[in-house]
Parts: C-alpha cells; sequence; structure tokens
C-alpha cells in the first residue's frame, strides 16, 4: 500500500488490498502496489501547507528559494539511477527515464539560474518603471508581484511522473507558494519515490511539499480563494475540474494543460528523399516511439502535400519497421510498454476509431513482435502510421496517447492551416521548410491555435531540440482543447503564481519599495 506524505510524516491509507486501486508493472503485469487516500487527514494537509509551509516560504527571498531549487536538483540528481530503474516498470526505455528525470532536474536548475539572474534578492517584486499617472511627478503607478498565501494542488498526469511535480514545484517554490502533490494512479510509486528522495534529503522547509497519493476529489472542496488547481491532464478531466462549484464560487486559480491532437506539417518545397525531408522523417517517428507515444506534445497529425504523401508514408514505415520493441532492460529495445493493459485498449480502440476513415499503413493495434517479454501480459502495442482522409472527423478530434499517428494530404496553404485548426487547440505544431514565404503565411494563420511552433529548416534541423520539448525558457500550453494554461514561461511564469498588485503611490513610497527591483 503507497503511503502517503502528509504533514511531514509518511502515512498509510485505511483501505484494504481489495478495496485501493492496483497498480501493475507494464512489461510483466506483476502487482507493483495498492493505491487509495481513503482515511487519510486531506484537510489538515491543506492546513499545513497554508500555516507552515507557506509562511516559511514567503519569509524567503527570490534568492534563497532558488537555493532551495538547486538543493532539490542536487538530491534528486543523487539518487537518479533508481529512479531510472524504477521507471522501467512503467514501461520506459532508459532514454524515457532521462526525458522523465532528467528533464526534472533540469528545469531546476534553469529556473535557479533565471531567478538569480532576473529576480531581486527580496521576497517580493516591484514591476517595471513607474508610469506617472497625473500632470505632477508625485501621483505614480507601478505592479507589485507578492506571493500569494495559499497553495499549489498539483493534480499530474501519468506519463511524466518526476517532470511534472518538479516543473510545477520549481515555479511554485519560486513564487512562495507550497505544493501539495496529487500522482496519478498508474505512475504514482514513481512520484512517491521521488517524493521519499527530497524528504530524506531535507531539500525543503517543513511544510513546502506533501503528496497525496489516490482520489483527491474530496480536497477540491477545502480549496481557497489564494490557491491555485494546478492540472495536467485529459481534456474530460480538465472540463471536470474547471466548472467544480467550490472553484467557480470562489474563483480558485485553475491552470489546465490537456491533451491535444499535435500535427506537424511538411511544406511543398521539400523534397523528399532531402536532408530536410529525412530530418521530418525523425522527427515524426521520434515523436511516435519516445515514451510509446505517451506524451502531450506527441505528433499525431503529420499534414503533407499531395504530391508527396506516398513518399511519407513510405519513408516513416521503413523508419518504423527498423524499431524493436520489447523490454526495456534488453538489448537494442527503442521503444518498451504504454502504462497499462487499460491504457493499451485505450490506444486500440483510438487508432481503430482513426482507421476508420482511411487504413493502417504500418502495424496492427492486435499484434505485436515483441523482445524479452510476454507481449500479453505486458501493455505492448506496435508503432501504427494511419493513412486517412484529411477531411474526416476522427483524426483531428481522437487522441491515441500511444505509438499512433496519422499521415494527410492537404491540397493547398489553405487547406493545411484550416486542417491544422481543425485540432481545436494544440500545444505544439511544428512546420517543416525552406520557404520563408510559405512559413510566415502559415504561422500568422496557425499561430493563433498553438502554444508553440518549432519552425524547422535546412539551418535549424541539426540543432532542434525536437518538436515534443518544452522549454522552461518558453511558454508551455496551448489554447482551446490544450487546456488554455501556461506553464514556465522562464520567469514571467514564476510572477503570474503571484498576485499582481496595481499600486497607486508617492515617490517617496515607491522608492522604499524599490530596493527589490532587480535594477
Ligand atoms: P487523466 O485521466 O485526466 O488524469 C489526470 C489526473 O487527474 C490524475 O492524477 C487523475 O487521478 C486525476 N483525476 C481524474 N479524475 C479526477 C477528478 N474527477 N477529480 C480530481 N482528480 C481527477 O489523465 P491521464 O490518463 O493521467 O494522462 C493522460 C492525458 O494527459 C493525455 O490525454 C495527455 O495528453 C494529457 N497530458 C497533458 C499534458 C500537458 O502538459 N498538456 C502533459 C501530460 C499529459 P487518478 O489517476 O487517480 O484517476
Amino acid at each position: 500500500m503507497l503511503q502517503s506524505h502528509l504533514q511531514d510524516t509518511w502515512v498509510t491509507p485505511t483501505a484494504t488490498d481489495a478495496s485501493a486501486a492496483e497498480v501493475r508493472d507494464a512489461i510483466t503485469g506483476d502487482l507493483v502496489c495498492h493505491v487509495s487516500s481513503q482515511g487519510l487527514d486531506l484537510a489538515g494537509a491543506l492546513d499545513h501547507a497554508r500555516g507552515v509551509g507557506g509562511p516559511a516560504l514567503r519569509a524567503l527571498t527570490f534568492h534563497q528559494r532558488a537555493d532551495l531549487l538547486d538543493a532539490l536538483a542536487s538530491a534528486v540528481r543523487a539518487r537518479r539511477e533508481e529512479l531510472y530503474a524504477l521507471s522501467a516498470r512503467a514501461g520506459a526505455t532508459l532514454f524515457d527515464a532521462r526525458y522523465d528525470v532528467d528533464g526534472g532536474i533540469r528545469v531546476l536548475r534553469d529556473y535557479a539560474t533565471r531567478a538569480r539572474r532576473e529576480l531581486p534578492d527580496a521576497p517580493y517584486l516591484v514591476e517595471g518603471p513607474a508610469e506617472r499617472l497625473a500632470r505632477g511627478d508625485d501621483f505614480l503607478g507601478v505592479h507589485l508581484c507578492t506571493p500569494s498565501p495559499g497553495l499549489m494542488l498539483q493534480v499530474n498526469a501519468f506519463n511524466f511522473p518526476v517532470w511534472a511535480p518538479l516543473e510545477k514545484l520549481a515555479q511554485a517554490l519560486l513564487a512562495g507558494m507550497p505544493s501539495v502533490v496529487k500522482p496519478a494512479t498508474p505512475t504514482a510509486y514513481l512520484t512517491e519515490h521521488l517524493v521519499r528522495i527530497v524528504t530524506e534529503a531535507g531539500a525543503l522547509p517543513p511544510g513546502a511539499l506533501q503528496m497525496i497519493v489516490g482520489s483527491v476529489r474530496p480536497a477540491l472542496d477545502l480549496l481557497l480563494e489564494q490557491d491555485v488547481l494546478s492540472f495536467t491532464g485529459s481534456a474530460a478531466t480538465a472540463e471536470t475540474l474547471r466548472t467544480q462549484p467550490n472553484l467557480v464560487a470562489r474563483s480558485i486559480r485553475f491552470n489546465a494543460e490537456a491533451d491535444s491532437v499535435n500535427a506537424i506539417v511538411l511544406a511543398p518545397d521539400v523534397q523528399p528523399g532531402s536532408p530536410l525531408f529525412e530530418a521530418f522523417v525523425r522527427e515524426a517517428v521520434t515523436e511516435m516511439t519516445v515514451k510509446a507515444g505517451q506524451k502531450c506534445t506527441a505528433i499525431r497529425r503529420v499534414l503533407v502535400p499531395q504530391e508527396h504523401e506516398l513518399a511519407a508514408l513510405d519513408a516513416i514505415s521503413a523508419e518504423l519497421a527498423g524499431v524493436s520493441i520489447g523490454n526495456p532492460a534488453a538489448e537494442g529495445v527503442r521503444m518498451g510498454a504504454v502504462v497499462s493493459l487499460e491504457q493499451r485498449e485505450d490506444v486500440r480502440r483510438a487508432a481503430r476509431a482513426i482507421a476508420d476513415s482511411g487504413r493502417f499503413v504500418h502495424g496492427d493495434p492486435d499484434k505485436v513482435r515483441v523482445v524479452d517479454a510476454d507481449p500479453e501480459r505486458g501493455a505492448f502495442l506496435d508503432t501504427m502510421l494511419i493513412s486517412a482522409d484529411p477531411d474526416a472527423a476522427a483524426p483531428h478530434e481522437v487522441e491515441p496517447f500511444g505509438p499512433a499517428a496519422t499521415v494527410m494530404a492537404y491540397r493547398d496553404t489553405t487547406h493545411a492551416t484550416d486542417l491544422v485548426a481543425r485540432g481545436r487547440g494544440s500545444l505544439a505544431a511544428s512546420v517543416v521548410s525552406d520557404d520563408l514565404a510559405w512559413t510566415l503565411a502559415f504561422v500568422q494563420d496557425a499561430a493563433p491555435w498553438h502554444g508553440r511552433l518549432h519552425l524547422m529548416d535546412s539551418a535549424n534541423m541539426a540543432q532542434t531540440t525536437g518538436h515534443g520539448s518544452p522549454l522552461p525558457a518558453l511558454r508551455h500550453g496551448g489554447p482551446g482543447r490544450a487546456g488554455g494554461g501556461s506553464e514556465m514561461a522562464g520567469t514571467r511564469g514564476v510572477l503570474d503564481l503571484m498576485q499582481r498588485t496595481a499600486l497607486q503611490a508617492s515617490p517617496r513610497l515607491l522608492d522604499a519599495l524599490r530596493p527589490a527591483d532587480p535594477a
């Protein structure tokens, strides 16, 4: 029975094995743990965050909070091998595990450096130069960013059990807010191990980090006006949480990072066989196979000009044929399993729904050859490339959260931008082209539908960090279906978590606050 970490103590729920949820190994099907929040004092945990963790963090300056991020990063780095090993139980290869674990460490380090460089050695920030608000010079206006005396409740998705809590913690800690983390059930044991590493290292002040394993629903009614609910998961769950009556009644801040049907668009100027075309193929295949396609930013739609459709289908299929699937511990395995047998069923259903408007060009939802594992006990799936009618609904609506993508041919630029927009808002899209005019026209139409656009050309293709990688310097989050949220975006994201209060005052008062200004 997985424990929760509440009020700086490890607590076991009162549930029995029979009444708790079972979590199974994605590779072997063996039982890993039971998960439940039955009998946990959730109200006590939230009070502890507000009464103990919050005051301790608010008393620190931005630079002292940055030191906490460094301490956290060092603690996780020192024991990251344990997290890699455990990640294999969730179906992850070593590469996938590093993406999650080292990616989380990098966000912490990045934010610590940024905070020291861009924020003052003070607990709050006076933003920008003062504005003159009247004819004379004695009545000025600025914005003051102060930490909210509340907590961040993180409700996380299963696919990034280490990166997601660390990425949210980095911003919350800098903003002076304690966190209560609720990991998704299928990978809760990984977040639990992360929290053990952090607490055993004594990296954070009491009350700054707590973790609720199991259902967090009763805690939603206990959130208050100064709290933030930071959600990552499916659009369906986001919809439920967004309209939760307590959230609505108290105007509680809600950030949603939801699913999206992300696209890559090959422009007409890129000739099959060219280095840029090869880079496009590698990008599509990487996105399908890293973490077995279980990335919120993963490419689900591959849009190509009609004249290059066959070449794209052939090239991507050929590359997928070389991907070896199986036990992450076995030599040469490039793709592991999806997280659970239930997830495998979900992906199969989604892929079939899309293929109804087309056909499977590579892979079969019901068959897979695996290395050193039982394909039935483990949650293995073949990579699946679907060719579909671009004007059908399913490829733009259904998110197969696994190793599947759909190739669709567009007629002209307008058709391509219309198709991209049919995702109703996405986290990220890639455009592959050396044609500046085509790309600029496409960007203007596609940008409002996307949180991030990754524009790949012959000049940057060797340096790109890839379609799927959210970076601390840039905004992560997308409009519409993608949740309408925003995370990271450098220190702007930290300030957005704080209360921004307009101050109208005399220069004497503003000068007294000014030592907090980075200038
Ligand atoms: P999910 O089923 O929506 O669950 C997400 C989280 O919400 C889990 O912790 C879950 O807990 C919890 N939850 C579910 N129903 C709830 C309720 N009524 N009240 C409170 N909490 C509730 O998503 P998932 O299957 O874990 O993750 C996969 C999805 O996440 C994909 O669609 C993917 O695109 C999306 N995702 C988006 C991003 C992004 O940054 N935009 C990142 C990663 C993943 P339990 O597990 O205990 O039910």
